[in-house]
């Protein structure tokens, strides 16, 4: 059972090359090799779809756990929220939203999985940037692409594709 009070998901990219592999246990040495004690994110989602999670097995933030991914956005941000980290968000050194349909296809399923378990307010699952622009800590582009229109585009799928699975329900 979890022992925290999570009523935000944060988005991330890894600031990497799209279609370089790296996954939690990269982002741990990368964390390390800054002093910090290992990856701060609680889920890191690899090109190829993979949620990777302390859960699993992996170098990640136990869920039951403040991670440590939004301390620039100010004090207590860290405690309430959960962290997932999508692998890419460069193409040739630039923001890009070129993530894997793999990608972004296990964000929406973590998501909907969280939600289920810490039944997260409508409108905040957001990306690390929005959070950014709300606390008015220093821009970054992070995560490469804007969640929340993202999330209504795929919510309104799911349910415009409803009526067709229920034809399979009884
Ligand atoms: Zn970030």
């Amino acid at each position: 059972m979890n022992t925290r009070n999570i009523d935000y998901i944060i988005v991330h990219a890894s600031a990497t090359e799209h279609g370089q592999e790296f996954g939690a246990s990269d982002i741990d040495k990368w964390h390390r090799a800054r002093g910090w004690l290992g990856n701060g994110y609680h889920y890191v989602i690899r090109g190829d779809g993979t949620i990777e999670s302390k859960a699993e097995g992996h170098r990640c933030r136990p869920l039951d756990k403040p991670g440590a991914h939004v301390g620039d956005c100010g004090p207590g941000w860290n405690r309430r929220t959960v962290g997932i980290c999508l692998i890419g968000g460069l193409r040739k050194g630039k923001p890009s939203d070129a993530f894997t349909s793999e990608q972004l296809d296990s964000l929406y399923y973590l998501i909907n999985d969280l939600d289920a378990e810490f039944d997260i307010p409508a409108g905040n699952v957001i990306g690390h940037r929005d959070l950014i622009e709300m606390t008015n800590a220093s821009p970054k582009a992070c995560p490469c692409f804007d969640v929340k229109p993202w999330l209504v585009e795929r919510d309104a799928e799911f349910i415009g594709a409803a009526p067709f699975n229920d034809n399979f329900t009884e």
